[in-house]
């Protein structure tokens, strides 16, 4: 693989949108790298492209981007404020789940985004994104529950999508959201401690 690990924002974009690494480049329109500003607080990482992302080379602009836009805008955000990234930069096909292989081939580069924009809250959006950093755990138990990861506050919270196909969750991803200003305020001071010795480093990504 191209060694992403000094790339740029716009490198790192170039080769997601050029990368053959796994087979899903082949049924793939657009490959979606993800968007937003590089000194973002805030980084969602939703699971992968679905159709309206595969068509447009953005994330989360379908039905569950809109209601992603709906969340942030119940804390005062837009998206233009927020970085959004997916575990997998192509769609799967017919929106399987992503495979193990695809996931890895596509590790280093959701990696160097994290370097690269250096959030101080993460915010897992479904199983895939919150397996990274919480291998084995049941979304339904820690969902809205950070983690300190170095200096970053990682948060797991229910894929949008989830909730619109479940109505009972809905007002569980709203009661989430309603607490991410405090986790931004709480990472905030973060650099300016040493971090407890049990974090891991964000080099572990
Ligand atoms: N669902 C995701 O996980 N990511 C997107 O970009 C869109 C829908």
């Amino acid at each position: 693989m191209t060694d992403v690990s000094q790339m740029t924002i716009e490198q790192l974009e170039a080769a997601i949108r050029a990368c053959t690494l796994c087979a899903l480049y082949k049924g793939r329109i657009q490959a979606v790298p993800g968007e937003g500003p590089v000194n973002a607080d805030i980084m969602f990482i939703g699971e992968g492209p679905g159709f309206h992302e595969d068509r447009q080379g953005r994330p989360f602009v379908g039905a569950a981007g809109q209601f992603l836009e709906e969340l942030l805008a119940s804390i005062n955000l837009t998206r233009q404020q927020v970085y959004i990234a997916n575990v997998v930069k192509c769609r799967p096909p017919g929106n399987r789940d992503p495979l193990p292989d695809e996931l890895s081939a596509c590790a280093p580069y959701l990696d160097r985004q994290i370097e690269i924009i250096r959030p101080k809250v993460i915010v897992t959006l479904g199983r895939f994104s919150m397996a990274r950093f919480f291998p084995g755990a049941s979304i339904s138990k820690i969902h809205g529950q950070p983690k300190r990861v170095g200096n970053v506050l990682v948060v797991p919270m229910f894929h949008p999508a989830a909730a619109l196909h479940q109505p009972k969750w809905r007002p569980v991803v709203e009661a989430d959201f309603k607490k991410l200003p405090g986790f931004i305020t709480e990472a905030a001071s973060f650099g300016e401690q040493k971090p407890p010795p049990q974090a891991q480093q964000l080099s572990l990504f």
